[in-house]
């Protein structure tokens, strides 16, 4: 079973960064990795991670997101607010269980953004959900470690229960080979005249989100890219 990667995008706070890995590691979570961290490494992270600053030494760094989730097969974004262009929205119980179901298959990735603005709209393209913590709508935000910590005892609980049924062995693509393909179609619709690079308006975004629901595997995308092939060739 492949445990779940805990990614912090470009973290503000040092100390947020070592109060996640201690939360992470009470609740028995190892897969820690940093998106381009204001400030690491830092003193106040591992006096905050106190005894968890083996899980900060092993922390994987990466100066983007694609590098830090091409190997993911379920991405999960953790914000405090609804978008304008929804994704399927979890609340933690929901998303540890779905975490757990596919934890055998492939890794999974969850999200947390930055301290002030949370994660970018191209950052939540990269999500196939997004996990809400239920709050005070009136002060809805919470602190990122506690965000962490309420994420990673729920996921903690689900290992602990059966779950749902596994559903058929599939082989998922990994948000990498995702991207690939997502730079294959708009170019493809490009060169179609179907999308007008210099008034793209919101087309990209809802591709995503269609493909995103139906998480097509390997297999399907090697077609989808073989059909695009095609397509662009006729257009030439
Ligand atoms: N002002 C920011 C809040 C950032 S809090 C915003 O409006 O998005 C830092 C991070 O903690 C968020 O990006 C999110 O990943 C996580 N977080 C905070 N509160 C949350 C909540 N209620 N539900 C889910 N994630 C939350």
């Amino acid at each position: 079973m492949k445990q779940p990667r805990i990614v912090l995008v470009n973290t503000s706070h040092p100390g947020n960064i070592g109060a996640a890995a201690r939360a992470m590691k009470n609740m028995g979570l190892e897969q820690l990795c940093l998106v381009s961290p204001q400030q690491y490494p830092s003193a106040e992270a591992t006096a905050r991670a106190s005894g968890a600053d083996d899980l900060l030494a092993a922390a994987s760094c990466h100066q983007t997101l694609d590098e830090a989730i091409v190997d993911a097969t379920l991405v999960i974004g953790a914000s405090a607010r609804c978008r304008t262009l929804p994704l399927p929205m979890l609340d933690p119980r929901d998303c540890a269980e779905l975490t757990m179901a596919q934890a055998d298959r492939g890794r999974v990735a969850i999200l947390f953004g930055r301290e002030r603005t949370g994660l970018t709209n191209e950052e939540l393209d990269r999500c196939h959900y997004l996990v809400q913590i239920p709050s005070n709508p009136d002060y809805p935000s919470l602190n990122l470690a506690a965000a962490v910590q309420v994420i990673a005892y729920e996921l903690r609980v689900a290992a602990g229960t059966a779950g749902p049924a596994p559903e058929a062995q599939r082989d998922y693509a990994g948000a990498g080979q995702l991207e690939q393909f997502y730079a294959h179609l708009e170019q493809t619709l490009i060169e179609l005249e179907f999308l007008d690079p210099e008034n793209p308006r919101q087309l990209m975004r809802r591709l995503r989100r269609l493909f995103g629901r139906a998480r097509p595997d390997q297999n399907e995308i090697n077609i989808l890219r073989g059909i695009l092939t095609a397509a662009g060739k006729a257009a030439r």
